[in-house]
């Protein structure tokens, strides 16, 4: 069973320490009996001012990952690996690759259903003891914290947000463009880096290979980062294999390779979930 406490640290704002302050009083109430998702999350003591670019992965694209954390040490990048699934020996392996590099893991539920229909359908208190406990209490036991989460097929809302922001730091989802936006103009996909640790669901944009689709071109990402660089916002991307072909939604090892160089030569720092506020 786990044993894990909560450590309060420091908080950036009022708010901030409100919510932690009696967070602590219900955490000592607690025994290490409660269910991971019933003890409040953990604040950390960064604040950032520095616009960045946080990269993230989804499902159980191990394979994938592994071959390409070369090209991510290659350009000091650091990513977040969203699982869905249960934590079993190939994800252990994963796991334990990925973060000797420095990368972040995040819950992508046990089921990957979708968050809004389940709430609807059954209760919050069903969806964390179904989707998210089992997952967290396996990765404790691996010693793995985890500080974040991406929806599965980005379903959320009000409702979703307030029960998972409730044990995550940050929740992630996507956020579509229309046809004719042009992506530096999108506000949702920009965070001030200063108000990042208020703002707990993140609007990320898909990085996967779309020929077809405008929003998905170099000169359209270049510019999104240029952006970010400029107004030291960040932005979040998602993808989920890392490969030359599918099945499935892949980004291509050279399409990341691009977009790594362009951080590089904005000088754009690179963020895990684990290191946002
Ligand atoms: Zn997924």
């Amino acid at each position: 069973m786990l044993s894990r406490r909560i450590t309060v640290t420091r908080v950036v704002c009022n708010l901030v320490l409100l919510t932690a302050a009696s967070a602590s009083v219900v955490a000592t109430a607690q025994d290490d009996k409660s269910p991971p998702s019933a003890r409040h999350r953990e604040s950390i003591a960064t604040n950032l001012t520095e616009g960045g670019v946080v990269f993230t992965f989804d499902d159980r694209n191990f394979d994938d990952w592994v071959r390409a954390i070369p090209l991510f040490d290659e350009f000091s990048v650091k990513a977040t690996f969203f699982i869905s699934g249960p934590i079993d020996a190939p994800a252990l392996a994963a796991i334990n690759q990925l973060k000797k590099h420095g990368h972040a893991i995040g819950s992508h539920s046990v089921h990957h259903l979708k968050a809004v229909e389940y709430f609807r359908q059954n209760s919050s208190e069903q969806f964390l003891r179904q989707e998210i406990d089992p997952q967290l209490d396996q990765l404790a036991e691996a010693d793995v914290k985890v500080t974040s989460f991406a929806y599965p097929m980005s379903r959320n809302n009000a409702a979703t947000d307030s029960a998972l922001l409730g044990v995550f730091r940050h929740v992630r989802t996507g956020r579509q463009t229309q046809p004719l936006e042009r992506l530096s103009e999108v506000d949702d996909l920009f965070i001030p880096a200063k108000d990042i640790a208020r703002r707990g669901c993140l609007h990320a944009k898909g990085i996967d290979y779309a020929p077809d689709r405008p929003d998905r071109t170099f000169e359209q990402l270049d510019a999104a980062l240029a952006r970010a660089a400029h107004n030291d916002e960040i932005i979040v991307f998602y993808a989920h294999r890392i490969s030359e072909s599918g099945p499935g939604h892949f980004v291509t090892p050279d399409a990341l390779r691009r977009i790594f160089t362009t951080v590089r030569q904005l000088g754009l720092a690179t963020y895990t979930c684990d290191q946002l506020p």
